[in-house]
Order: C-alpha cells, then structure tokens, then sequence
C-alpha cells in the first residue's frame, strides 16, 4: 500500500487480510533466510499481532489468544514477542508498552515511530537521515541502539477534533 504522508496515521480501506497474508509470507521468508525458527505460536502470535495497524499490548494478545480455544501462558506469548522483536517482524513500544507489526520486516532499520499522545496510533517513518545520525551519534558514545525511536505529538485528526473542542 503507498504512503502518503495523509495515510500514516488515517489507514484508506483496503483489504487488511492481504496485510495479515504478506506479513506472515514476509516472516516465513526471514525466518528461513536467518534459521529461525517459527514455531506455530510465534506464528499465531504475529497474526495477533497485525489484526490492526494498531499497536497492541501483551495483555490483550493474551486475551485473544484465551478466545480463540488455544490459550497460552503469559511466560510463552512473552517470549514469542521477544521473538518477533529480535528476528525485526515486531516492534515494541515502550511509551505505549505495546507491539506493532512491521511492514519493513527484513530490511534492516531501526524502527522510528511517531505516537499520538492522543489516540495512540502511531506511524512507521522511515528517514535514512535520521538513522545515520543517531547511529553515528551512538557509534561515538559507544551505544548499541536496540529498541525503536518513539516521537510523541498529536496526528491530524486529534489536533483537528482538539481544535473542535475548545471551540465549542
Ligand atoms: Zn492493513
Ligand atoms: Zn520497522
Ligand atoms: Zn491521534
């Protein structure tokens, strides 16, 4: 799906299963490129996972997990996340202390996200120049980047609807 900076955060209709689909072809392929193994709770745990664009916390893919017959203890679903983040296909979020799918997965990035304090939606940006920067900045202060870089502010739509509210 192409991006335009108008679709980051407001998603156009589109056929989310083709979503769900490509990313779990995408994790078959990484994992089988790098040997990694994905088991089928890492499997179901990443489809969790990209039901939504959305980021999603430990808590409610546990939940889902219990409602779907199959449910699974808290030690395993964290470490199928902890899984998914290493092996690229998750990110974790931890301003939002949640999990978003990665529609990168595979390409060696270091995640940048923009946050809504809002609504909590967030973005996948991805700006090489700002990588190159903070790994610069790191490599001189001897830093290992791991988790993704979160920016808060407000999307569009919450400026506009916070906008309405003052005004009425
Ligand atoms: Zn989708
Ligand atoms: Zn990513
Ligand atoms: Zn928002």
């Amino acid at each position: 799906m192409e991006k335009t900076p108008a679709t980051l955060f407001e998603r156009p209709r589109h056929n989310h299963r083709q979503c769900i689909r490509e990313a779990l072809r995408t994790a078959e392929r990484v994992c089988a490129e790098r040997g990694l193994r994905l088991t089928p709770i890492r499997r179901r745990v990443l489809e969790l996972v990209w039901q939504q664009h959305e980021p999603i916390g430990a808590y409610e893919l546990l939940g889902s997990l219990g409602r779907d017959g199959r449910p699974a203890a808290p030690p395993t679903v964290y470490r199928a996340l902890d899984f998914l983040c290493d092996a690229g296909l998750v990110h974790r979020l931890d301003s939002l202390n949640a999990f978003v799918g990665c529609d990168r997965a595979g390409q060696a990035h270091v995640g940048q996200f923009l946050v809504c304090a809002s609504c909590r939606k967030v973005a996948e940006i991805e700006d090489p120049g700002v990588t190159r920067a903070l790994q610069r900045a790191a490599r001189e202060a001897g830093f290992a980047l791991d988790s993704a870089i979160e920016v808060k502010g407000l999307c569009a739509s919450c400026q506009n609807s916070s906008g309405d509210a003052s005004s009425g």
